[in-house]
């Protein structure tokens, strides 16, 4: 099997069992519910990988688990993007560079999205800048993955459910081979 996949396996057996800041999901599981959800709506691979993928900043950093509790923010979006970019096309790095702010342009932008922030994730929006301001906006719609970026951000709020089933890890490898550079 090709070298990155084997690599991103071995990281969710390492580290894919800790569990996603403050929510009932572990990494994986929330990476694997991203995913399933990406896939229920027949989402491009790219776009399924990008939602598997998204927080493997998360995976590769050694910050606790409870950083932003503690006012750190772990910048886990440009960590992930910045692997990601060497080993995939760019739908996924930027798609996964651009999700943090996909949630600040969400919560300026559509009134019912920060109902559906988890506490963890609003803790951590103060952190990553509270929502964007009208040039913040101006500047993102400009993003050449903006659209899949706002895209994945609402499959990362779908994908913090303990009682949601998925596929496992091996049904996405096909996906990953696809969006490989
Ligand atoms: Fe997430």
């Amino acid at each position: 099997m090709n070298e990155t996949i084997l690599n991103i396996i071995a990281l969710f057996n390492e580290k894919g069992n800790s569990m996603y800041g403050g929510e009932a999901v572990t990494q994986l599981q929330h990476g694997l519910q991203a995913a399933t959800a990406a896939r229920a709506k027949a989402a491009t691979p790219a776009t399924v990988t990008a939602a598997l993928l998204h927080d493997i900043g998360h995976l590769l950093h050694t910050l606790p688990e409870d950083a932003p509790d503690n006012g750190i923010d772990d910048y886990h979006e440009n960590l992930g993007a910045r692997y990601l970019s060497k080993y995939f096309l760019p739908e996924v790095s930027e798609s996964v560079r651009l999700h943090v702010a996909a949630k600040r342009y969400l919560c300026a932008t559509d009134s019912e999205y920060m109902g559906k922030l988890s506490s963890p994730s609003v803790i951590s929006l103060n952190l990553q800048g509270g929502p964007m301001n009208a040039d913040e906006i101006e500047a993102f719609e400009k993003e050449l993955y903006f659209k899949q970026a706002v895209q994945l951000r609402y499959w990362d709020e779908l994908a913090k459910d303990p009682n949601m089933v998925t596929e496992p890890l091996e049904s996405f490898i096909p996906d990953i081979e696809q969006s490989l550079v």
